[in-house]
């Protein structure tokens, strides 16, 4: 399956866990690898740090918050020009393919 979201995409979430579901963020990184994506605000995950040593610096404990990987079928792009959720339609010319959005044929490139 070709991966037809990108890096700086917005998406909304469409099923997974019930407290991201409909919300919207930006897609930070895609991992086509195991069709996930990392989406600015969505899926926050804690890590609790412990203090650690290194190179002789003690680093202070914590939580840190990070935005885990969901599945890509999670999500739905959001066309930028009518803010629908939609698919997209490729379209190729003589510059390569482009996505084309279904529900108000902008083109999203
Ligand atoms: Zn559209």
């Amino acid at each position: 399956m070709k991966v037809k979201i990108r890096k700086g995409d917005t998406v909304e979430i469409i099923s997974g866990k019930l407290d991201d579901k409909g919300k919207r963020g930006e897609v930070i990184k895609v991992i086509p690898d195991k069709s996930r994506v990392v989406v600015s605000g969505i899926n926050i995950r804690t890590k609790h740090q412990k203090a650690v040593q290194t190179q002789g610096r003690t680093l202070n404990p914590g939580r840190i918050k990070f935005e885990g990987p969901i599945a890509i079928s999670n999500v739905m792009l959001v066309c930028p020009k009518c803010s629908e959720t939609t698919r997209v339609a490729i379209q190729r010319d003589e510059a390569g393919s482009h996505r084309v959005c279904k529900q108000c044929h902008a083109l999203i490139d």
